[in-house]
């Protein structure tokens, strides 16, 4: 507070509630000079004496007076009311008292007399015998003066204190580096100044507030209730003290912490106020900014549905929310003083965070997984800030990202895996492959193998006994495949029926490929499936990789090479992928980029292989037209090697019209030439061209333009063609019968399924694949298969051919297997036209 501000306080709380300093001593003094007694007989008394000795040293007035004449006065009243002592004890008491002071006075005697104990004290002015009004601070008191009750009553002159006091309220009201405002009002709250502070605080110059009630300056209403409330209690305190809240000039808002003190008359009645205004509005709304701050804080931190805890320097928990208990499951008794880090799953998660705070004072979204009391876990991602009064002390927010993370693991894996088998999908074999092989070519080690795997005949079982087997057949499998794995190998489902195996430190081809054998053996053994029992085998490529600079994608290709030379080599088997499997490679593509053009070149030709009627002691009945290549650079190419080319790249269908033309041709002319030998040709078609609806079309045209009878000409398809497309194969075969041409199923006995199917299709011939045929005759058991063959086939009205013919005891087993017809080099090697045509003339059994 300000010293004038003190000062002022001070002098104004004086009137009627302490004596003047020394005054109680003094009168101590007076009662054991007087005795308590005056002198019964007027004369003064032994201790009268000693009293007035007493009394002529004090600077105060003295007065004693019985009723309302002095009896006594001493030195320092003859000096403050300027009346000698002879003059005053003449006079009536009245006559001292400012006129307009007597009330006062008068109030204070009758207290006395009323015998209240404490002395009476007032402020009140006299009129000096020059007529000059004066203060005085009067206090009176009783004694017993010449034997009687009497009246003591001191004076001080207190009209310079007075000047003082209004002075200093002058200079509260102008000082102008007086940061309070302070505000003067009359007994009705009028007000009466209005210092330069308070011009500043609200906004109001002293002409617009001078003679105006609070009102102006508070908010509507308040003053209704606070005026009375600070007059109340400026009456019954003295003083109020409090914060109002203020209207600037401007409409603004602000806050005052204030002090009100009465100004009193003489006589203590309130004529005004004296307000001091200290503006708070600043602090006020930082702690209101504060409290509201620490109150949201607390709403959040109770109320929060993320976790919020705090840790001390040790790093145990010493507060944490509700949502913390719910999240961990603990009691606030049991998580209290427990340590995060006990909590986590994974130390090193803990000390990277530790680290980071340490390093930045703070983490943000940092996964870390707790353990619950209960055995769970729960992933939370955390934030975390040291506190920055609390030492090492932490402050951090878990929110629950438990089921974001369980779904973002599952699209991750859904992502990544297989959804039928569960084993790692493409994209994830590729990323593991790529991150294998660039491991071994930055740090070196043993070398690693790719393995391409591939079921033998999955498309025939899948379309034979339905999907729903087929994929538990790729489930079985998948599992089958992971168990056979060394730790460290990744298996995947590559698409379809294509499996790949990682094997990571394989070292070497040879281990490699006896992996890959023990795995096939694995699938080899039958599955026992919900609703058959399905034996199949596979073919594996394998591509291996010691550091070099070949990518995943080439491995990958490289063990496809490889897996394409297993099937061709007979399947059930591994191949390894070497230089020349990539040079045979290069060399299909180049076959390729010569096939195209080689039909208009006339490179192509046709050469025909007899079929012989063993019922008719081996006559020539027919041939077999098959295509040769007479490759520019290469000669003569074989059908094995161009015709998957030609299939793969569309070109078979050109290619294969051509050889029905020519076949038809050439047939033609031998019906021609030998019209009573009823010769056939059999043509073979690719699966490719067979997929055509114009098929039936183009034999159409083909058999007209060229007039051949249609029952010479037969079509060979192949086994696997019928199973793997069973009923457009079966409408496609029924058009090609209405055309009337013979229809012959090639191959038969490769093709994985049973025989009972044979009788939905419309065919005339069944030709025994060459592998059945080739082991008649010798240890083989094909015997016995081809004895069920034929005899199936009779029963079905089938006529059979054996092909692959070679040696005599073959002959022999098959003539008494009642084959109708036989093929093979043991009655001769394919020929081209012109020797087939002699071999018709020359044929002796004709
Ligand atoms: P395929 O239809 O099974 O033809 C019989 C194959 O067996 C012919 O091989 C023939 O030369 C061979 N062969 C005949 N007798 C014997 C024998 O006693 N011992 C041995 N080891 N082999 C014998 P080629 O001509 O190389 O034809 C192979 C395959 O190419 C054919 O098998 C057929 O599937 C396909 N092919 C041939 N020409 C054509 C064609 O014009 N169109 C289509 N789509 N495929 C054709
Ligand atoms: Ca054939
Ligand atoms: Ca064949």
């Amino acid at each position: 507070m300000h010293p004038l501000l003190r000062r002022l306080f001070d002098e104004h709380l004086g009137p009627g509630t302490a004596l003047p300093p020394g005054w109680g001593a003094f009168m101590e003094a007076v009662d054991r000079a007087l005795g308590g007694t005056l002198a019964p007989n007027g004369e003064p008394a032994a201790g009268e004496a000693t009293f007035r000795a007493l009394a002529e040293t004090i600077s105060a007035a003295v007065f004693v007076y019985r009723g309302t004449r002095y009896q006594y006065v001493n030195a320092a009243a003859t000096t403050l009311t300027g009346y000698t002592a002879g003059e005053l004890l003449g006079m009536d008491f009245w006559e001292l008292v400012h006129p307009d002071d007597r009330d006062v006075v008068r109030e204070r005697g009758m207290a006395r007399q009323r015998g209240e104990p404490v002395p009476s004290r007032s402020e009140y002015r006299i009129v000096t015998r020059a007529g000059e009004v004066r203060w005085v601070d009067f206090t009176a008191g009783t004694v017993r003066y010449g034997g009687e009750p009497a009246a003591l009553g001191t004076a001080f002159d207190v009209t310079e204190r007075r000047r003082a006091v209004d002075e200093l309220r002058r200079q509260l009201l102008t000082l102008e580096n007086l940061s309070d405002a302070v505000i003067q009002t009359d007994a009705e709250g009028r007000v009466t100044g209005w210092n330069p502070a308070a011009a500043r605080l609200y906004g109001y110059a002293p002409e617009e507030v001078l003679g105006r009630m609070p009102e102006l300056w508070l908010p509507p209403g308040d003053a209704d209730t606070l005026v009375p409330e600070i007059l109340a209690a400026l009456d019954r305190e003295g003083r109020w003290s409090g914060q109002i809240e203020f209207v600037r000039r401007d409409g603004s808002r602000g806050i005052t912490e204030t002090t009100v003190v009465p100004v009193l008359d003489g006589r203590g009645r309130r004529t005004g106020t004296l307000g001091v205004n200290r503006d708070v509005t600043e602090r006020r709304r930082a702690e209101a900014a504060l409290r509201a701050s620490e109150e949201r804080y607390r709403a959040l931190f109770e109320e929060s549905r993320d976790a919020i805890y705090m840790t001390d320097a040790r790093g145990r928990f010493r507060a944490v929310n509700q949502a913390a208990l719910d999240l961990l499951g603990y009691t606030r008794e049991e998580l209290l003083g427990m340590e995060l880090r006990a909590l986590c799953a994974d130390s090193s998660t803990c000390e990277i965070l530790d680290a980071e705070i340490e390093r930045a004072g703070f983490v943000r979204d940092h996964e870390v997984r707790l353990h619950r009391r209960d055995g769970g876990a729960v992933d939370c991602l955390l934030a975390a800030t040291r506190r920055a009064d609390g030492g090492d002390a932490v402050q951090g927010i878990l929110h629950d990202i438990t089921e974001r993370k369980r779904a973002e693991e599952q699209l991750a894996y859904g992502a990544f895996h297989d959804p039928l088998t569960g084993l790692p999908n493409r994209a994830l074999f590729l990323d593991r492959l790529a991150q294998a092989t660039d491991r071994l070519r930055r740090r070196g080690g043993s070398a690693l193998a790719v393995l391409f795997l591939d079921l033998d005949r999955f498309k025939v079982i899948n379309d034979s006994l339905g999907h729903g087997t087929g994929d538990e057949l790729l489930r079985a499998l998948g599992g089958r495949l992971a168990e056979a794995l060394r730790p460290g190998d990744t298996a995947a489902r590559f698409g379809g029926d294509e499996f790949t195996v990682l094997l990571d430190n394989v070292g070497d081809a040879v281990t490699a490929t006896h992996v890959a054998q023990r795995i096939l053996d694995s699938l080899a053994r039958p599955f026992h499936l919900s609703r058959s029992e399905v034996y199949t085998t596979a073919s594996a490529g394998i591509a291996l990789h010691t550091g070099g600079t070949a990518s995943p994608e080439e491995l990958l290709r490289g063990a496809g090479t490889a897996l394409g030379r297993a099937k061709v080599r007979g399947r059930a088997r591994c191949e390894v992928f070497d230089r020349a499997m990539h040079a045979e490679a290069m060399d299909r593509l180049q076959m390729e980029m010569d096939l195209r053009p080689a039909a208009e070149r006339g490179e192509l030709r046709l050469v025909y292989q007899p079929v012989v009627s063993l019922l008719e002691g081996g006559a020539v009945c027919g041939f077999e037209a098959l295509l040769r290549w007479d490759h520019p650079a290469l000669g003569c190419v074989l059908p094995e090697q161009f015709i998957p080319v030609a299939e793969e790249t569309g070109l078979i269908v050109p290619i294969g019209e051509w050889v029905l033309g020519e076949a038809c041709r050439q047939l033609r002319r031998w019906r021609d030439l030998f019209p009573g030998r009823r010769v056939t040709v059999g043509v073979n078609l690719s699966a490719r061209q067979f997929s055509r609806p114009e098929l039936v079309d183009r034999v159409r045209e083909i058999l007209e333009a060229t007039g051949v009878e249609p029952g010479a000409l037969r079509l060979e398809i192949t086994e696997s063609l019928l199973i793997e497309h069973t009923d457009p194969t079966a409408a496609m075969l029924a058009r090609l019968k209405d055309v009337g041409v013979g229809l012959c199923m090639d191959d038969f006995g490769t093709g994985y399924s049973s025989l009972g199917y044979l009788h939905r299709f419309p065919l005339d011939t069944l030709k025994i694949d060459r592998s059945f045929v080739m082991r008649v005759g010798g240890e083989g058991d094909a015997e016995p298969i081809v004895r069920t063959i034929a005899s199936l086939a009779h029963n079905l009205g089938l006529k059979v051919v054996a092909e692959g013919v070679e040696t005599v005891e073959q002959l022999e087993e098959l003539r008494e297997l009642r084959c109708e017809y036989a093929q093979g080099y043991l009655f001769s090697r394919p020929l081209d036209a012109a020797d087939a045509e002699r071999l018709l003339v020359d044929d002796p059994r004709w």
